[in-house]
Formats: C-alpha cells, sequence, structure tokens
C-alpha cells in the first residue's frame, strides 16, 4: 500500500465515522461507532477513550483497545494537564504525571468544550507487528485531534438534543409533561383505546386555594408545593398513565386501560396522598395542600378529547363548588 492509498482509506475511515456518529440516537451508538473505527484507524496503538459517567459527573474508560496494559493509571481530571489546559500532552513531558507508561510514545488528547472538559483520548504505541496506516508521528497527531473532536461535537449534539426534547415536553417545575405533549399523548390514546376497544381516563386535579397558600407561606414554598405535587405523581401512576402540569396549579392524568370507577379510586387516591404531605415552612409550620378533581373516562363520556376534558372540568367545577378537597361521587 502506498502512500496516497493510506491517506485515502484514513480520510474514508475519518468521514464515515463521523457520519454514522451524527446520526447515533443514543451515546452508547456513538462508543460503538468509535469502538469499530479506531483500532482499524490506529493499528499500531492502544487506545483509551475517558469521558464522565451520566449522571454521577465521575470520568471512566468508556473505551479501549490494545491490552490496556499501558495505562497503569486512570487520569485525574483535576490534575491531568491535558485536560485542565486543553492542549495534548505527550508521554514523558515534564507536566505529564505518568500515567502512560513511560518510555512508550503516547499522547493524551484533551476533548475540550466550552470551557469544560468532556473528555480525554489516549493513544500508545505498541509492539503489535501489524502494519500501520500512518506512520509519521505529527499525522497521528493531528489525525487523533480530529478524531477527539469529532468525538466530542458528536456527543455535545446528542446531549443537546436530549435536552431540548425533555425540554420541549416537560414542565421544568414539576418535571411533569407539558400541553404540547399531551395534545400528542392524547391523540395516539383515542386511536389506541379505539383499536384495541378500551376505555382509558382523565383525571382533571386542581390545588384549593392555592392563592391564599402562596399568600400565607410565599411564591417559594408555593413552587415547592408543586414540585412535591409532581414527584407524587410521578412515583404513585402506573408505568404507561401521563400525568402532565397543564396550567399554574392545574394537572392532569391520563389514565390507560381504565375504567370510570378505576379512574375515581385512583382520583381519591391521589386527593389523599397530596391532602398528607408532610410541607414544612421555613419555621417548621405544616402547610395543608389539598386538591379537587374532575373526572371522565373514554368512551361513556365522549369520543373526542374535548368532549372529555369539558366533562371532567365540569365536575372539578361542581365539587370546587361545593366543598374543597373533594372528587365527584360514583354516580354512572
Ligand atoms: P381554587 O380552590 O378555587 O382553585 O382557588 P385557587 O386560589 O387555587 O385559585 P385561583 O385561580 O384564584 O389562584 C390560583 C393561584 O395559583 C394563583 C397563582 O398565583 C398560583 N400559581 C399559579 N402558578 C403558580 C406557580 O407556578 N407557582 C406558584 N407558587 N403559584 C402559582
Ligand atoms: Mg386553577
Ligand atoms: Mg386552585
Amino acid at each position: 500500500m502506498n502512500k496516497d492509498t493510506d491517506e485515502r482509506d484514513l480520510l474514508r475511515l475519518l468521514s464515515g465515522m463521523t457520519r454514522l456518529m451524527q446520526g447515533c440516537p443514543e451515546e452508547s451508538d456513538i462508543l460503538n461507532v468509535a469502538w469499530w473505527y479506531l483500532p482499524v484507524m490506529f493499528r499500531n496503538y492502544d487506545g483509551q477513550l475517558h469521558l464522565p459517567d451520566s449522571p454521577t459527573g465521575i470520568q471512566s474508560t468508556s473505551l479501549q483497545w490494545g491490552p490496556g496494559t499501558v495505562f497503569p493509571l486512570l487520569p485525574d481530571p483535576d490534575f491531568c494537564p491535558a485536560q485542565r489546559k486543553g492542549t495534548i500532552v505527550m508521554a514523558g513531558d515534564q507536566d505529564c504525571p505518568g500515567c502512560i507508561r513511560t518510555g512508550d510514545w503516547g499522547c493524551c488528547v484533551p476533548m475540550p468544550f466550552h470551557d469544560q472538559s468532556m473528555g480525554m483520548l489516549r493513544l500508545v504505541q505498541n509492539a503489535g507487528k501489524e502494519k500501520s496506516l500512518i506512520k509519521n508521528k505529527d499525522r497521528i497527531l493531528g489525525l487523533v485531534s480530529v478524531v477527539a473532536e469529532s468525538l466530542t461535537l458528536a456527543i455535545d449534539n446528542l446531549r443537546r438534543n436530549h435536552l431540548l426534547e425533555k425540554a420541549s415536553l416537560r414542565d421544568p417545575l414539576t418535571g411533569l409533561f407539558n400541553r404540547r405533549y399531551l395534545d400528542d399523548c392524547i391523540s395516539q390514546t383515542m386511536s389506541r383505546a379505539k383499536r384495541f376497544e378500551q376505555e382509558f381516563g382523565l383525571i382533571l386535579f386542581d390545588v384549593d386555594f392555592f392563592k391564599q397558600f402562596n399568600d400565607q407561606w410565599g411564591h417559594v414554598a408555593g413552587d415547592e408545593a408543586l414540585k412535591a405535587i409532581g414527584k407524587f405523581l410521578l412515583k404513585n401512576l402506573r408505568e404507561g398513565d401521563v400525568p402532565c402540569r397543564i396550567g399554574g396549579e392545574e394537572f392532569l392524568v391520563v389514565l390507560h386501560d381504565c375504567n370510570y370507577e378505576d379512574a375515581l379510586i385512583k382520583a381519591d387516591e391521589l386527593r389523599r396522598g397530596i391532602c398528607q404531605f408532610a410541607l414544612k415552612s421555613a419555621s417548621g409550620q405544616r402547610m395543608g395542600l389539598t386538591i379537587s378533581a374532575g373526572v371522565a373516562t373514554y368512551p361513556v363520556h365522549g369520543d373526542n378529547f374535548k368532549k372529555l376534558y369539558s366533562r371532567a372540568d365540569r365536575e372539578l367545577y361542581k365539587v370546587k363548588k361545593i366543598n374543597r378537597n373533594q372528587i365527584p361521587k360514583c354516580n354512572e
């Protein structure tokens, strides 16, 4: 293989890897692509990729090829000069703390992003006999830097997309789904219920006297109460049921495969659970919280979301008129 062929092979590999990584839906898929390409591109080198684990943020070895014995230590991001300064450090450099076996040709290439370190790629020449695609060390350094940059961009892109996706479907205060998600979810729920001739329920509930709660305990305490409701719903619903915050202190829960009686039982369970919250004010006083709810089920109360929602809203209005801390009586 002559030099030009080597060069072309490498460029093809690099562009193939970058293209595949950009289409990956998960970080583990990006790592799989890297795991496939990097040992081919850096054939005579042992390598390691270090990324912070999510959600702990602690850096670990996410990918390794070659026997790995040339890396006696895991790099510590707080002391690693490559990551602290954002520059390539060669094994044996004055700054190098020795986490690459000395005497080998090797380098640590940081993966900086904005002001932070996203991780690091390490490469050490091994004793392999196989023909390497590249021999010139400067070109290796150039290539490994481009690879580190491609990985950084692919991972950052994916993380951003996930954040955006989450932000556009979730209410930031409570972590529950928002109205936009509800619109999508309802049309799917409706068509599935029609196709499989299933029932489903809606519980619409509203926090009682919440204006008074805010006035008495403060807006921050009000926010904490809404957050506690979000946490409670996420913990106390079946998988597949959909809790949404649809307005200030108004929530809607979609209960899959559920009839009216069971929806009423669930609504009362939520009501009882919420009024037992042990929320404490800054001065240690108990801050009582109650809700009232309206319930509607498909198909008995309507064959579209508008009818179902209006039914649940009317029920809620009715119980609020009589009292608070209530759900409707079963009268169907
Ligand atoms: P009712 O029992 O009739 O529902 O009375 P209410 O006081 O709960 O109803 P009202 O509609 O009069 O007041 C709703 C209150 O909810 C007023 C508003 O300040 C508060 N609220 C809405 N969104 C938020 C929020 O995100 N955080 C906090 N702390 N309060 C909120
Ligand atoms: Mg309200
Ligand atoms: Mg209210």
